[in-house]
C-alpha cells in the first residue's frame, strides 16, 4: 500500500541519502516554512500542489523532529506540533488523492541489455520520483524461490537465460499495477521483453486511457557486459546490485587467489549475505543477449514514433550514467 506514510519514508529515505547537504538544508529551510504556514494556509491546494515534494520532506522532518524531541519537551508542546503535523499530513493526503485521481500516471520503461545498469539505477529513480520500480526479473526469482505454479514453470528456462511466457509475465504485471503503490505511475524494468508484450501493455494501459511516457534506453556494447555480469553479487531480498571490482560491498575480503571470499560478500545496509544468480554465467549470457537483440530491440522502434524513447551513453562510469539518466527524466 502507497500509504502517506510510505511516502514519507520514500522522501525520508531520500534526505538521509542526498549527498548534496546544501539542497537538503535548501529542502529543510523551505520545508520549515512550508510547516510554519502549513498551519493557516493548508486548505489551499494551489499552495500545496506546488509544494507537494516539500511536504511530503517537511512531514518526515517534523515527525522526526517530534520523536527526537518527545523525551526532552513538555506535553503541551509536543501536542501542538503533532496537531500541526496531523493538518500537514491530512492536507497531502488530500493533494495525493487528487493527484491519483486527475493526473496520467507516470509510466516508464527501464531499458537496457543484462548488465546494462537497471538495477543499479532503477531504485534511484524510484527515490527521485516515488514510484515504485517493478523488476519482472525479482518477482519471477522470487515465485522461483518460494516454488509457486509460475516459479516451477519458470525455473528452467531462467537458469538457461531463455524467456519465460509472454502469458506469465503478462499476467503478473496486469496484476501488480492495479495495486495501490502504483497509482502515480511505476517503472518496468526487464518488461516488456517482446512484441506481444508490449502491445499487451499498451492494451492494458488502453483500458484506462493511459499509455507509456517515457522509455530509458541504457546503451551499452556486448563486450563490456560479461564482466559486469560475472562479477555481479546481489542482495536478495531489496534486489541491490554490487560488484567485485566496479561496486564492492564494504566487506569484501580477497583471498590468497585474488577472487573475492564469499562469505565475506555482505549487503552494506542490512549486513545480510549476498548472493550470485545463477543465471549469471558467460554461457547463459550468450543465450540472454541473443533473446535481447532479436526479441527486446525491436520494442524501441514500436515506441519511438510517439518521441518518448531517450538514450543513455551506459558505457561510462555509474555517476556519469546517472547524470544522463537524471537529463532523461527532466523536461526539456
Ligand atoms: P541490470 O539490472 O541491467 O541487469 P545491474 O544494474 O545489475 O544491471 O548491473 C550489472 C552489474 O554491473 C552490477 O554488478 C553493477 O554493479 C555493475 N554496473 C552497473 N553499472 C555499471 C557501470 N556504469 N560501470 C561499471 N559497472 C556497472
Ligand atoms: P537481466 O539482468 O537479464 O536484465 P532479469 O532479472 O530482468 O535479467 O531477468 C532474469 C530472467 O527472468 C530472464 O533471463 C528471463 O528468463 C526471465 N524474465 C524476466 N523478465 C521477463 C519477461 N518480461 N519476459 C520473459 N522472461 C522474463
Amino acid at each position: 500500500m502507497f500509504t502517506s506514510t510510505s511516502a514519507l519514508r520514500l522522501a525520508s529515505r531520500r534526505i538521509a541519502t542526498t549527498s548534496t547537504r546544501s539542497v537538503s538544508s535548501a529542502s529543510s529551510s523551505t520545508a520549515t516554512k512550508v510547516v510554519k504556514e502549513g498551519s493557516s494556509r493548508y486548505a489551499n491546494e494551489e499552495y500545496l500542489r506546488k509544494a507537494l515534494p516539500l511536504l511530503l520532506a517537511s512531514g518526515v522532518a517534523i515527525v522526526g523532529a517530534s520523536q527526537l524531541s518527545s523525551n526532552n519537551e513538555t506535553s503541551t508542546t509536543t501536542l501542538c506540533r503533532s496537531k500541526s503535523s496531523n493538518k500537514v499530513e491530512a492536507a497531502i493526503q488530500q493533494t495525493k488523492d487528487k493527484f491519483a485521481k486527475y493526473w496520467p500516471r507516470n509510466i516508464m520503461i527501464l531499458f537496457g541489455p543484462p548488465g546494462a545498469g537497471k538495477g543499479t539505477h532503477g531504485p534511484k529513480i524510484e527515490d527521485l520520483l516515488g514510484i515504485p520500480q517493478l523488476s519482472t526479473g525479482d518477482m519471477l526469482r522470487a515465485a522461483v524461490a518460494a516454488q509457486t505454479e509460475v516459479g516451477k514453470k519458470a525455473q528452467a528456462v531462467m537458469k538457461a537465460g531463455g524467456l519465460v511466457s509472454d502469458d506469465i509475465v503478462v499476467g503478473i504485471i496486469r496484476d501488480r499495477i492495479k495495486e495501490d503503490d502504483c497509482k502515480f505511475g511505476f517503472i518496468l524494468d526487464g518488461f516488456p521483453r517482446t512484441l506481444v508484450q508490449a502491445q499487451a501493455l499498451d492494451k492494458m494501459l488502453a483500458e484506462e486511457g493511459a499509455s507509456v511516457t517515457k522509455v530509458i534506453e541504457l546503451q551499452v556494447p556486448d563486450e563490456v557486459l560479461e564482466e559486469r555480469i560475472c562479477g555481479r553479487w546481489i542482495h536478495k531480498s531489496s534486489g541491490r546490485s554490487y560488484h567485485v571490482k566496479f561496486a564492492p560491498p564494504k566487506s569484501m575480503q580477497v583471498g590468497d587467489d585474488g577472487k573475492p571470499i564469499a562469505e565475506s560478500m555482505k549487503d552494506d545496509e542490512t549486513g545480510e549475505p549476498l548472493m550470485q544468480r545463477p543465471d549469471d554465467t558467460a554461457s547463459a549470457l550468450v543465450k540472454r543477449l541473443q533473446g535481447y537483440h532479436n526479441e527486446t530491440v525491436p520494442i524501441l522502434n514500436h515506441y519511438s514514433p510517439n518521441g518518448i524513447v531517450k538514450t543513455v551513453n551506459a558505457n561510462q562510469k555509474m555517476d556519469g550514467v546517472w547524470g544522463e539518466v537524471l537529463d532523461s527524466l527532466s523536461r526539456k
